[in-house]
């Protein structure tokens, strides 16, 4: 419970209404998350102003306010406890060291880089057997979460265990300092937050600030076995007790044997031996348990009481914690978070658990730094070790699979699968579910691999309680930050969902799914590997440079360069196994040549015009050019068209390409001269003329989710994939007649409030002669004015109330129940949704 008095007291703030409710069960700073009674913290993030959402937070039934402003309170509720401070997360700080101070728990402050949960659970049930204990819940155990969780702090309370983290210089000693522990626990130092903290011996100096504020009275628990741990003996005046695994350690382990129930092991201390047992599993965190016992003593919980808690422990849900797959299959869930060291570990873990078949579903480990590519690549070489069957999840896990197939343990293409959604992840250990398989899934929290999990569990209904990341507030998140304030967020389930639509709409035809230009603005290589998961066989790009991108980044499915590729690539494509397209005698030669060369066969197919007026044969050309090419070295897999008007209302056209073709294929066939794959159809003829799709339809806007035109809508059941966004950087009120960017070509009417995007011509963001006209925020149109400079443009907000620098703009997508869409903004530009999306250049970051 938290008092109106202790708050006003801690934090000297100002009561602004009349205080109605002068005790509160908790605090929340997420309305989604609030709970009724709870006190709203309206706390300015990075990323957020919890101002915006007081209303929303009244609505759910908070019973206090704690706020920097009053600006955003609905006038109507005056009778709602407000207490204005100057600064929330200040005040929050100010409370927890007052209720610590005023309740006087004896603090245990556990830190380190890894298994700090688990080991703060088994301290907490360690001491539990003698006193009444507090513990931080979840993961508030930052600067700001751990105060969120004092809330909740009781004056019962005898001690109260709290997992601390660092993600920045500072932040241990000021958690310290709030909350004055008595004992530390070091649970380890491995390689998490590199990218701020640097290297490994700045993580250590940051987590052994706790050491440091321990008092001369009080306990240092370290691990003896981390050498960076055990190095901190100098850095505090407490007393040492040291756990690990080596001799020498006050709290030792040794005969660990692991199973499915968990770990037995032995205990030594202080020359006596006893027999222990845990339900945790993997050697790693025997430490932390050896921490839990160290802690007890220091509390005299006897080591035979310590124990018997430690056998009764339960798994924390995200940490290597097995629950029972579909088919009797085993899973060894550890989403909750990934360094190079725990990954190891992991792995070390599911070689020792039963099982003939091992599998690993691994995704990207975050916050590496430079060494970012380097460190997938070694877990992909110790991967490639201990299992049968590795799948990947996220753009840097790419590395783990292409290390996985470089290693010469013979794991090969079929057992390595490349997948980014969460779907094509499960589907790919679908086939091995069985009570044979354990199968380790394992990544950093932005690649949310418990939504993996969840598609394997027996019964999925147990997510909510088994697994990591199941509140309200992570449904939403995004966890993946762009590198820029200006970003296209590719929906890769829309995609696979697409897909899936065109293989029921085509089959047996097959796909080719085109992904010239970058994938059309979305992104070449996770389109390439969704579509290539979810039923598409070939892939169609204009370049032989897009093609080999592709097969850089380990994508082996058959390719076709569509646009013409002179006899100078030749080699390259043939020694890229890249099918080229041919339709003229010099092509022809130019491939044979260069696969004799080679003594490799060149794979080709050959264009017929039957009416685009671009590249290809005319229809009467075919035959001969066919009968008369050199067979010896040349593979001739496919012959293909393309039509010019199969997305008009008047179709008539296109259907005389198609008697063209059809005409064409009659005459091959009775010379025996027909190529395996004939393809005819884009995405608009595929759906406008059946006859079309033959052997093989090339769908590119399909995929996307895009219509192809006006009067050829897309059948129910695609969604397009792509949302393009920017944020507000500056929002400034100009007095009337004010001149706006270049030329001055706008001024203000009257007084108007603009805000100014990070967004310009440069990024395919048009500046002439037609501009995109609006962009959303908060939900609202707000018009362009004056030129888009290169790198920024500005928009008239004077109609829509609170826009402040960090807002979302939506510039295609949806926002609130407004949506611009890509054919919208093609409408405005006077073109077509092809360019609006395809001209979406690189600089800008695709995240998905
Ligand atoms: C781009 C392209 C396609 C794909 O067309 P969509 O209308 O996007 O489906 C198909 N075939 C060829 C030859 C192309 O160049």
């Amino acid at each position: 419970m938290i008092y109106l008095d202790d708050l006003l007291q801690a934090t000297g703030g100002r009561l602004q209404h009349g205080a109605n409710a002068t005790q509160f069960s908790g605090f929340a700073f997420d309305s989604r998350q609030l709970e009724p009674g709870q006190l709203f913290l309206a706390v300015k993030t990075a990323t957020g102003d919890g101002h915006d959402y007081i209303g929303a937070a009244l609505a759910k039934g908070a019973a206090g306010i704690v706020c920097e402003h009053c600006d955003t309170l609905p006038a109507n509720n005056q009778r709602v406890t407000t207490i204005v401070v100057p600064d929330v997360q200040e005040a929050l700080s100010d409370y927890a060291a007052h209720i610590l101070r005023k309740y006087r728990p004896r603090v245990v402050g556990v830190t380190g880089s890894s298994g700090k949960t688990t080991a703060k659970e088994a301290i907490a049930a360690v001491l539990r057997s003698r006193y009444n204990v507090f513990k931080n819940y979840g993961s508030y155990n930052g600067r700001y979460g751990l105060p969120i969780a004092l809330g909740k702090l009781e004056p019962t309370h005898q001690i109260a265990v709290l997992e601390m983290a660092s993600d920045s210089f500072g932040e241990i000693a000021r958690l310290a300092s709030i909350t004055q522990p008595e004992v530390g626990v070091v649970t380890t130092i491995n390689r998490t937050h590199l990218s701020v903290l640097g290297t490994l011996n700045n993580i250590a100096s940051e987590k052994g600030r706790l050491i440091e504020a321990l008092p001369f009275n009080g306990a240092a628990i370290l691990n003896a076995d981390d050498p960076r741990v055990a190095g901190m003996v100098p850095r505090t005046q407490a007393r040492i007790i040291t756990f690990g695994l080596k001799r020498g350690a006050d709290v030792r382990a040794a005969d660990i044997k692991l199973t499915t129930e968990g770990m037995s092991f032995s205990l030594h201390y202080d020359g006596k031996k006893f027999k222990g047992f845990t339900p945790l599993l993997g050697r790693h965190q025997i430490y932390l348990a050896l921490a839990a016992v160290a802690a007890g003593l220091v509390f005299d919980v006897p080591l035979e009481t310590a124990l018997d808690a430690l056998g009764r422990l339960p798994r924390v849900p995200g940490r290597l914690n097995l629950l029972a797959g579909k088919n009797g299959a085993l899973i060894l869930d550890d989403t909750f978070n990934a360094s190079p060291e725990a990954t190891i570990a992991a792995l070390d873990t599911l070689a020792e658990l039963p099982g003939a078949n091992k599998v690993a579903i691994l995704g990207d480990m975050p916050d590496l730094g430079d060494i970012e590519k380097e460190a997938h690549r070694q877990i992909g070489h110790y991967a490639a070790t201990r299992v049968q069957r590795l799948v990947t999840k996220g753009e840097a896990a790419q590395q783990i699979a292409a290390a996985a197939l470089q290693h010469d343990s013979g794991l090969g293409q079929h057992a390595v699968h490349v997948t980014f959604t969460s779907d094509d992840a499960a589907a790919a250990v679908e086939d091995l579910l069985s009570p044979d398989t354990t199968i380790l899934v394992k990544g950093g929290a932005g690649v949310r691999l418990e939504q993996v999990v969840e598609r394997l569990l027996a019964n999925p209904q147990q997510a909510k309680k088994q697994l990591v990341r199941q509140d309200a507030g992570w449904q939403k998140v995004r966890s993946i930050q762009p590198a820029r304030p200006t970003w296209v967020e590719i929906d890769l389930e829309a995609i696979a969902n697409n897909v899936r639509r065109l293989v029921d709409i085509v089959s047996p035809a097959k796909i080719m799914a085109i992904l010239k230009a970058d994938a059309y603005g979305h992104g070449m290589i996770k389109v390439a590997r969704t579509a290539l998961n979810n039923g598409v066989s070939w892939v169609g790009v204009a370049t032989l440079g897009e093609a080999i991108s592709l097969r850089k980044q380990g994508v082996d499915a058959p390719i076709l360069v569509l646009s013409y590729m002179p006899a100078w690539q030749a080699h390259e494509a043939i020694n890229y196994n890249v099918s080229a397209t041919i339709f003229t005698h010099e092509l022809a030669r130019a491939f044979s040549q260069a696969a004799a060369d080679l003594n490799k066969k060149a794979f080709v197919h050959v264009k017929v015009d039957t009416g685009m007026g671009r590249l290809g044969l005319l229809p009467h050309e075919v035959l001969p050019f066919l009968e008369s090419l050199p067979q010896e070295w040349l593979k001739i897999e496919g012959l293909y068209t393309h039509f010019a008007t199969a997305d008009e209302a008047d179709l008539s056209y296109a259907r005389e390409q198609l008697r063209r073709f059809q005409a064409l294929l009659a005459q091959l066939a009775q010379a025996g001269l027909r190529p395996p794959l004939v393809h005819a159809a884009n995405t608009a003829a595929m759906l406008n003329l059946p006859e079309s799709r033959f052997d093989m339809v090339r769908s590119g806007v399909g995929i996307y989710g895009l219509p192809p035109s006006d009067e050829t809508p897309l059948p129910p059941g695609f969604r397009s994939a792509l949302t393009f966004k920017s944020t507000v950087g500056q929002v400034k009120t100009l007095p009337p007649d004010s001149p706006i960017g270049y030329g001055a070509t706008y001024r203000t009417k009257g007084v108007e409030t603009i805000a100014i995007i990070p967004v310009g011509y440069a990024d395919g963001f048009r500046r002439g002669p037609r501009t995109w006209g609006e962009v959303l925020v908060k939900g609202k149109r707000a018009p362009l004015v004056g030129r888009v400079s290169m790198d920024q443009s500005a928009i008239n907000v004077t109609h829509i109330p609170n826009v402040r620098q960090g807002d979302e703009v939506v510039l295609i997508g949806q926002q609130g129940d407004e949506i611009i869409t890509a054919e919208e903004v093609a409408a405005n530009l006077g073109t077509i949704n092809y360019e609006v999306v395809s001209e979406l250049l690189a600089r800008i970051p695709r995240i998905s």
